[in-house]
């Protein structure tokens, strides 16, 4: 009796299926829903994108990963957009959907899934872009710039790297903005930014000049890709993520009205700069989980497919002892990045529209974890393939490629480690 009643219960908490289907079974995964302690109305959420994820993305991922004029990705954009994503942290009043980092965070991994590229350029339009433009924008600019950034019209990005200013960002900094009559003018260069040969608007740091001896500060504007002495270099050659749009932005005595500021006024770059960071490395988490995902599928099946020595490989001691690795490589990582994007939009929600000091940590944390996971599982993967893996008419090297970026991209892990640890050592000053 004992045994039917926990049995019946554990079917309740246990999903019966090994596997997910989705979009008549063009993306079979093994995604463990059992463990993600998502909310039914999340869940629903995440089924709704995956399913988005496998009808309209996945059938178009070798168009993507071309590149060229980049007119699948930017047809995605305007097909995202009429799923509400790019406004998922926007508020209902700014024509957003309102629901928070969590969703955020699935919807970024349902993409990455199918295909990283995209999910990178989303990204840095959904969150760099227009998330900063709605924490920090003033309501002319959110009502200029935010209905067309949300219903798929413009692309966005965020320009803070230089060639020279990568991890000391604001140390390194070159790009200026100079007071003169009327406004400002800006001059400089930016280097590496996802979405730059295509965006329409741009968000840009630069540093104010300042008197001898004063301190530096930094402004941050809203800059139009129309604006006379704005131009942009040749698509960068990358290593992965090679349907994602790169590249440098050059600026001329680019003329700003004081009215481009984005902040409370002139000299709170730093301020916008920073509280922009950890909920980038928050929401670019799903990049890195949703490749790992794509690896451990790909893995599985490959695996179990697969016959040597009168056996499916996936049966062999060691590759079982693979697979068991990845497992828990994957499912420990969600439930951690999960786990942080619940805290931050709880912490969001008590105290808005603060900003969430308390979770730099975690969010550092989400990143460095599950991209160090991903590019583990991406490797193992490619093993599991054998030769097959190591050429590109299947995804592994493809997996392994893309994950490599979010060991750079918005931020290194070895300067996420620093920040964990400079963190944790200020509880004890
Ligand atoms: C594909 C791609 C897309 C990108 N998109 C954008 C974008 O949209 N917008 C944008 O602004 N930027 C973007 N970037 C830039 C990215 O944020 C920087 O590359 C990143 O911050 C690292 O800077 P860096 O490349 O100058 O490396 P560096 O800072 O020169 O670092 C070189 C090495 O030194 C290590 N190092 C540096 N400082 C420390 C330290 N204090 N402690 C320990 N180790 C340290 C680093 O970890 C790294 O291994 C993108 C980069 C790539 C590759």
């Amino acid at each position: 009796m004992l045994r039917t009643i926990s049995s019946r219960i554990s079917r309740r908490f246990y999903t019966t299926s090994r596997y997910e289907t989705y979009h008549g079974g063009a993306i079979k995964t093994y995604y463990n829903p059992t463990l993600t302690g998502l909310s039914p109305s999340e869940n629903e959420f995440r089924e709704a994108v995956w399913e988005f994820s496998a009808r309209v993305v996945k059938p178009k991922v070798d168009e993507i990963e071309r590149g060229g004029s980049y007119s699948a990705l930017m047809e995605l954009h305007k097909e995202i957009a009429g799923m509400g994503l790019h406004g998922l942290t926007v508020p209902a009043k700014n024509l957003g959907l309102e629901l928070g980092y969590t969703h955020h965070l699935l919807a970024m991994e349902a993409l990455s899934y199918s295909s990283a590229s995209l999910a990178l350029s989303y990204g840095a339009h959904s969150n760099l872009c227009v998330n900063q433009l709605s924490r920090w924008g003033s309501e002319a600019q959110k009502s200029e710039w935010l209905p067309g950034l949300l219903d798929g019209r413009y692309l966005g990005a965020l320009a803070m790297s230089e060639s020279g200013a990568g991890s000391d960002v604001l140390g390194c900094m070159k790009t200026v903005a100079k007071k003169v009559d009327g406004g400002y003018l800006l001059n400089g260069n930016k280097f590496w930014i996802t979405n730059g040969p295509k965006a329409d608007v741009f968000i840009v740091y630069a540093k104010d000049v300042v008197e001898h001896g004063a301190k530096q500060t930094y402004t941050t504007f809203l800059v139009p890709r129309t604006t006379p002495g704005f131009t942009t270099g040749k698509p960068l050659d990358k290593f992965g993520m090679r349907g994602s749009p790169t590249c440098e932005l050059i600026f001329t005595d680019v003329f700003l009205p004081p009215s481009s500021i984005l902040g409370d006024s002139q000299h709170h770059g730093a301020k916008v700069l920073m509280s922009g960071l950890d909920l980038e490395r928050l929401v670019l988490s799903g990049g890195p989980l949703g490749i790992m995902q794509a690896a451990y599928d790909t893995a599985l099946e490959y695996v179990h497919q697969r016959e040597q020595f009168g056996v499916r490989v996936g049966t062999i001691g060691s590759m079982q002892a693979k697979i068991a690795d990845m497992y828990t490589k994957l499912n420990t990582a969600r439930a951690f990045v999960y786990s942080v994007a619940r805290a931050v939009d709880h912490h969001t929600q008590e105290a808005a529209p603060g900003y969430p000091v308390f979770q730099r940590r975690d969010c550092a944390a989400a990143i460095l974890y599950a991209t160090d996971k991903a590019i583990e599982v991406a490797l193992e993967c490619m093993q599991c393939l054998g030769g097959n893996g190591y050429i590109n008419e299947y995804p592994a090297a493809r997996y392994l490629a893309d994950a490599r970026l979010y060991a750079v991209g918005a931020g290194t892990q070895e300067v996420r480690r620093w920040l964990i640890g400079r963190e944790v050592n200020s509880d004890f000053e």
